[in-house]
């Protein structure tokens, strides 16, 4: 087992949709260049996107971005290193990448425990009280949203703290698994983080450990101990399918709404994109708000630029002073 962590302990957590290959320019759409990140839009277009918003009520998605000041890694943004995310196909179809899925999570989990909601999740439970929300419709997996006290929120790819059998679909604790996956693998060094530490700071991120595979090939992981069927994470791989409850109750909180409020999402991919599509078939406004360029920018009644983390507060402050 390795001594250290194997790298890239913090992609093991995105391997929802979200975290799709960006598609070619021939086949889809790609996030442009750096040039368009670092935009701060002024507060004349940030008080018309407000006004827009005040009086209706408001389907919010959020994605990575959201999360950022959280310590979650985006794999998306400026910083992010072009890599592929882990498929259901693969993660089904390879006992090796499940080993390698598992060791990273593993090694990740106590980071993953250490996140925390950053500004941007807690101005987003102000708004909730300021503005006519319908609910927060969410591509993270991470629960930030619900550890900040946001009331109605939709997990469309699923969360990380649960995990399901692919054999009975029982669904069960991730951090019981953990104990599981310790077990298993006596040798494995995974970081703990003192509990005295800075919550919602994850760390320094260990460079990609992709040479580790012949490691990986020795790491073991549980079955379901109900069935003996294949346990995955409770969250949506690339070439998966949202769950269709979830997605219906998403739709459900759109169809609610009049307009539509975007945070921290690129809009990639079509679980996201397709609510600004509706939106506009609809003809609701759809206020985008993020750093860097989206899929959706012009279906954008309003494109706000910036950090939420700076966004969101600015806008409180704003209906402050109304
Ligand atoms: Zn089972």
């Amino acid at each position: 087992m390795p001594q250290s962590p194997p790298g890239d302990v913090g992609g093991w957590f995105r391997t929802a949709l979200d975290d799709a290959p960006a598609p070619s320019p021939r086949r889809g759409w790609a996030p442009a260049g750096p040039d368009l990140y670092g935009l701060e839009s002024p507060d004349d277009d940030l008080a018309a996107a407000l006004a827009r918003l005040r009086g209706r009520r408001v389907l919010v998605v959020t994605g990575a971005g959201m999360s950022t000041g959280s310590g979650l890694p985006d794999y998306r943004g400026r910083d992010a290193r072009p890599r592929s995310p882990m498929t259901f196909q693969e993660f089904t179809g390879q006992d090796l990448s499940r080993r390698r899925y598992w060791a990273r999570s593993t090694v990740g989990w106590p980071m993953f425990l250490r996140a925390w909601p950053g500004p941007a999740h807690h101005a987003l439970t102000e708004l909730e009280r300021r503005l006519n929300l319908t609910g927060v419709v969410t591509q993270n997996v991470d629960r930030l949203h619900q550890a900040a006290g946001s009331r109605t929120v939709v997990d469309l790819h699923g969360r990380l703290d649960h995990v399901v059998c692919l054999g009975c679909r029982t669904v069960s604790s991730r951090r019981v698994l953990q104990t599981r996956l310790l077990a298993l693998n006596p040798d494995m060094v995974v970081p703990s983080p003192s509990p005295d530490g800075p919550r919602g700071v994850v760390g320094h991120q260990a460079p990609d450990g992709d040479a580790d595979v012949e490691e990986w090939a020795r790491f073991r992981y549980p079955d379901c101990s109900r069935c003996g069927g294949l346990l995955k994470p409770d969250v949506v791989f690339f070439g998966e399918n949202a769950h269709r409850p979830t997605v219906e109750a998403a739709f459900a909180l759109y169809e609610r709404a009049d307009a539509v409020l975007v945070l921290g999402s690129s809009l990639t991919v079509m679980s996201g994109l397709r609510f600004a599509r509706k939106a506009v078939r609809d003809e609701k406004p759809v206020v985008i708000a993020g750093d860097g360029p989206t899929r959706g920018d012009d279906l954008a009644t309003h494109r706000i630029h910036g950090r939420l983390e700076h966004i969101l507060p600015r806008w409180i402050a704003m209906l402050d002073e109304s």
